[in-house]
């Protein structure tokens, strides 16, 4: 039996995909590889195409007998979403409204959607059942709440059985530690302080001190990835007939400061926080009552402790600091950047280098790509020799690799290293 899992190769996706397959199903990933990675992907089959083609869809649909999907493929940042509604718009609505086309031409009924606390908004009361109103305050929790709409409209017309499950903020990292969370740009929070634990960044910022909780920084509810995971093999194996919506919280809400607290404990490691101002898009409070999962579904969250999330996700980053990109990898991106950077070489340039490099089957260094450079007269003799004390002088400081070079202020480069 196959199940497509749109969005298979990134952190929730990934932990459903090794679900299933422990589960006996054979998952077939569905994803662009624009936030996901090949190596994530566990008991999974990989086919690589975007959601905005349908007829990237209608290939996979024809080659594959699909039985149901998993689909979690989205643009997925709030702050992103409300400095760029249009990316979410189309990602999210235009994506969806493809797969379900292709579903629905292809006679597939069943899918299990992974959808948001962010559909809420500003909670009126806690814990925040599935009857509570939504009225979303930003374009991603909006994209998700829209689409929910569309598939109540989907199923009373077209027999659709969706099961919408609305996630609070998934955390943790595998147990086994074959999976973890590494978004190119990081900007959760537990994976951003343990990076402060591993000194790969200064320190971690507070997102507003003034809002009307405990101790004035944003409360969320934190659920562990796996147990996350868990629940949608639940949600299909329950074969609901209806539109069903379920919320997957702990129940427990826990403030910025406090999990900041708990990092440290779990690390030993100091972690520098500062107060900083509120980020756009971010409700003061959101907890779960995850009473009609419980009841509805049979799930538990068995890895619910906010201590157990945290202490997967450091053994994860400490075997991981560079993700899932190997540390040669990581090295030759890092120079690249530098490179460009410091205005010696273009994007161009880089990847004809890289593609060189690959060519010549070189396992390659970031030295050996420097002297190709160097050859195919891309960089100077000096300029190499400056890329490569810079990156000495910043693996003495330990400083996180994407620190720009003094004197080329690069602000999309310090916005992202802000982050
Ligand atoms: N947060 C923070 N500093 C950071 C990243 C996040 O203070 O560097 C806060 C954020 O404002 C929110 C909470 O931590 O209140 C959880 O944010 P995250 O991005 O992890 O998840 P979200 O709630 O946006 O899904």
């Amino acid at each position: 039996m196959a199940l497509l899992v749109t969005g298979g190769a990134g952190y929730i996706g990934s932990h459903i995909v090794k679900e299933l397959a422990r589960s006996g199903y054979h998952p077939i990933v569905f994803d662009n590889l624009s936030e996901g990675h090949r190596k994530a992907i566990h008991g999974g089959h990989l086919v690589e195409g975007d959601l905005k083609s349908f007829d990237d869809l209608h290939r996979l649909f024809t080659t594959y007998r699909i039985d149901g999907v998993f689909h979690m493929a989205a643009c997925c940042y709030v702050e992103e979403s409300v400095e760029d509604p249009q990316k979410y718009y189309l990602n999210n609505l235009l994506g969806t409204l493809n797969l379900l086309r292709a579903m629905l031409e292809f006679d597939v009924r069943r899918i299990i959607f992974s959808s948001s606390a962010a559909t809420y908004g500003v909670p009126q009361y806690l814990p925040i059942d599935e009857k509570h109103v939504c009225v979303p305050i930003s374009p991603y929790g909006k994209s998700k709440w829209f689409i929910e709409q569309i598939m109540f409209d989907y199923a009373k017309s077209h027999g659709l059985e969706p099961v919408m499950l609305r996630y609070f903020n998934a955390a943790g990292a595998d147990p086994e530690g074959d999976l973890g969370e590494a978004h190119r740009i990081e900007t959760h929070l537990i994976p951003l302080v343990l990076k402060v634990a591993l000194k790969q960044k200064q320190k971690v910022r507070v997102f507003g001190t003034d809002y009307p909780t405990g101790d004035g920084t944003c409360i969320r509810d934190y659920i562990h990835v796996t147990d996350l995971a868990k629940a949608h093999v639940l949600a299909y194996e329950k074969h609901f007939c209806g539109p069903e919506i379920f919320n997957l919280g702990s129940g427990k809400g826990f403030s910025v400061r406090e999990v900041i607290e708990v990092c440290r404990k779990v690390t030993g490691a100091e972690i520098e926080a500062v107060d900083a101002p509120r980020r756009p898009g971010d409700p003061p409070s959101l907890v779960a009552s995850n009473e009609r999962a419980a009841k509805e579904l049979g799930w538990r969250h068995e890895l619910g402790e906010l201590e157990t999330m945290v202490e997967t996700a450091w053994h994860w980053h400490r075997k991981h600091p560079n993700g899932y990109t190997d540390e040669t990898e990581a090295q030759k991106e890092f120079f690249g950047e530098i490179a460009i950077r410091m205005d010696f070489i273009t994007h161009e340039q880089l990847d004809e280098a890289l593609k060189l490099q690959k060519d010549m089957d070189r396992k390659g260094t970031h030295k050996l790509l420097g002297m190709l450079m160097l050859q195919e007269g891309m960089l100077s003799n000096s300029q190499l020799i400056q890329i490569l004390k810079y990156m000495e002088t910043k693996a003495k400081q330990k400083v996180p690799q994407g620190a720009a070079p003094a004197g080329k202020a690069n602000p999309a480069v310090e916005k992202q290293e802000e982050n």
